[in-house]
């Protein structure tokens, strides 16, 4: 069966979540389905043109569901972004907006070498706000973004326009 189809049947609709007049789209029945779970971590492995990978940052939560098989694959490292207050030694901190309210993330500040070679990985991207402040904290940790994959990309909300020329790959858009 075609990937893109298998996603998009196993990617389910969730009327008012988190709040009212959101329409959440949640991965769990991928998650749960080997067949699909597989051949997005394959997907994201095989995506061509990035050249050499030396670590894979996921984004907390869901994004590090994806990311740490990823990196295995890879033979890369695995880094965590997560948010404020979680990780445990000192960090760099990027704040955004969201659409009520802000966000903190944060990385390690010794998570990479010198110029590693860093794939970006999360669930979904929305408004792009999450993935560009993450880009930030790579470049501020001393990494170089190669690239975000992402399983779904919600296109009218035009996150790929704020991400500059990041090379943006999506599995399915919609
Ligand atoms: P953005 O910052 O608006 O692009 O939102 C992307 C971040 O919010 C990602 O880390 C996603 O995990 C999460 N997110 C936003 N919308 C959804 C959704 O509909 N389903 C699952 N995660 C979402």
């Amino acid at each position: 069966m075609d990937l893109g189809k298998l996603i998009q049947e196993r990617i389910r609709d969730v009327d008012d979540y988190p709040k009212p007049g959101v329409l959440f789209k949640d991965i769990t029945p991928l998650l749960a389905d080997h067949v699909a779970f597989a051949g997005v971590v394959d997907a994201i492995v095989n995506h061509r043109g990035r050249g050499t990978v030396d670590k894979i940052v996921g984004i907390e939560a869901r994004g590090f569901i994806l990311a740490a098989p990823v990196a295995y694959h890879f033979g890369a490292g695995f880094v965590p972004v997560r948010k404020k207050g979680k990780l445990p030694s000192r960090t760099h901190e990027e704040t955004y907006d969201l659409e009520y309210g802000t966000e903190t993330i944060e990385i390690h500040v010794d998570a990479f070498e010198p110029g590693d070679r860093v794939l970006i990985v999360d669930d979904v991207l929305a408004t792009g706000g999450t993935a560009r402040a993450a880009a930030e904290l790579v470049r501020r940790g001393g990494g170089e973004v190669v690239g975000l994959s992402v399983l779904l990309e919600l296109s009218f909300l035009q996150g790929r326009g704020r991400l500059g020329n990041l090379d943006v790959h999506s599995l399915v858009t919609v």
